[in-house]
């Protein structure tokens, strides 16, 4: 069960590997992807710097070239004298053979055709009118054709670089898409973490702070929710058990005092216990300015009792007088077994007078009291209580004194109550 239990929990450390490794793994192949671009990017702009401008410069000087082409053949048509057409068909021929032209097939194919159309013309420069304006009109056609292709190859570098471009637009926008979405990632990441942190570590710490510095057994066991860090649901297990150990310890405590502090026979306090807290109530007392009465009380002929009766019902006698105790005094009465058959008392904020009817009336009580031995027989105690104003003396004084009026009492014949002050 503990085992099956704990395979459902994940260790913080190998949450941590996984959630790492994913957004290495993640952030690594963008970063790749991005690379890639870049790559793209150089490859397309050395292509324009190593193909394409010397390509359109090409294309440029074969536009050039044809023009001119074209434009001696007109002055071939247009020249006043035989020279000035054949410098225009020198010229053509030049042109023509230029390697710029003879490299490009549809160039040099149109080109060859024109100053082959245009060494026949010059051959007939001396022929009638009519002829020439025929092939003027001839030439028309050749002069559109070189045109046409002038424009197509301006067209053409034109696109080239164009092409190039394009590409590399398309390639710095792909790039920033995948820039964003990287960023993206690793803020999303970052937010996971936080969000991961927050629930499965910092909370569940803040939870045990508080539970530890608040920890005590007068508190319910702490509850935490289902922690899913093993570290977490460990740490939490043992602030359960710390809790359980200190309400054990506290119960075993509590016990421990019941027995120090009592009588196993009556559980009544005991003379030690009564001295330490009756000292200090005393103190107290005094310190407020208010009167206490300290007494001593002692069951009478209670040896013979124990003779006639048997020890067991000397208990049993014990036992009852002890429950009379506790219904006859208030709350804030001390009353202790002091050893034996005799038993202390502190009557705080009690005058002479006032404890000594108190007294008076209990002893009166007891001796009316019957008493139900172990075999079923009732039989009556009485007992002597000697008293002593405690305002203004320490305990041990007070007791002493309270000792001597006991003395007195039974000396004077027992069941009675007599007050230190009036034997002094
Ligand atoms: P007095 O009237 O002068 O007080 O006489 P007494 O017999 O009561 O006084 P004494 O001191 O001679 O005897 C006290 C007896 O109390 C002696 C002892 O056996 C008995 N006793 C003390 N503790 C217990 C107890 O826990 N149980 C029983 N059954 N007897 C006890
Ligand atoms: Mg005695
Ligand atoms: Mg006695």
């Amino acid at each position: 069960m503990v085992t099956r239990e704990f395979r459902e929990r994940y260790r913080a450390r190998t949450a941590f590997v996984i959630l790492a490794t994913t957004f290495a793994l993640l952030f690594g192949v963008v970063v790749a992807l991005l690379a890639m671009d870049q790559h793209r990017v150089l490859e397309a702009s050395q292509r324009l710097q190593q193909d394409t401008i010397p390509q359109i410069i090409r294309f440029q000087r074969l536009a050039r070239n044809l023009e001119q082409i074209r434009q001696e053949g007109e002055r071939v048509f247009s020249a006043t004298t035989p020279e000035g057409r054949q410098q225009s068909l020198f010229l053509i021929m030049l042109v023509a053979s230029h390697p710029s032209i003879l490299e490009h097939p549809q160039s040099a194919e149109a080109a060859r055709d024109a100053e082959r159309f245009l060494i026949e013309t010059g051959n007939l420069a001396s022929g009638d009118r009519s002829q020439i304006s025929q092939r003027h009109a001839e030439w028309q056609n050749i002069s559109k054709r070189l045109s046409l292709l002038v424009d197509d190859l301006s067209v053409q570098g034109a696109s080239l670089a164009t092409d190039d471009l394009n590409e590399m637009v398309a390639v710095m926008q792909l790039a920033r898409a995948k820039l964003i979405g990287a960023l993206i990632l690793v803020g999303g990441f970052l937010l996971l973490l936080i969000l991961l942190l927050n629930r499965h570590l910092i909370r569940p710490l803040q939870r045990i702070d508080q539970t530890l510095s608040s920890l005590s057994v007068d508190q319910p066991a702490p509850e935490f929710p289902d922690a899913r860090m093993a570290e977490i649901h460990a740490v939490e297990q043992a602030t359960r058990r710390l809790h359980d150990s200190l309400a054990a310890n506290e119960a075993a405590r509590r016990e421990l005092e019941l027995l120090a502090n009592r009588d196993g026979l009556t559980g009544l306090i005991n003379r030690r216990h009564f001295m330490v807290i009756a000292d200090a109530e005393l103190q107290h007392t005094q310190g407020q300015g208010r009167p206490a009465v300290i007494a001593l009380g002692d069951l009478d002929y209670f040896k013979r009792l124990n003779d006639t009766y048997g020890h067991a019902a000397g208990d049993t006698v014990l036992q009852a007088f002890a429950l009379l105790l506790e219904e006859s005094f208030r709350q804030s009465d001390l009353v202790c077994r002091y050893g034996g058959e005799e038993f202390a008392f502190l009557f705080p904020d009690s005058t002479v007078e006032q404890a000594r009817a108190l007294a008076d009336r209990f002893r009166q009580r007891v001796a009316d009291h019957d008493i139900r031995l172990p075999d079923g027989l009732l039989i009556r105690v009485t007992l002597c209580i000697g008293l002593a104003d405690a305002s203004k003396s320490t305990i041990e004084s007070a007791l002493h004194d309270a000792d001597f009026a006991l003395y007195e009492a039974k000396r004077l014949g027992r069941n009675r109550v007599i007050v230190a002050a009036e034997t002094a």
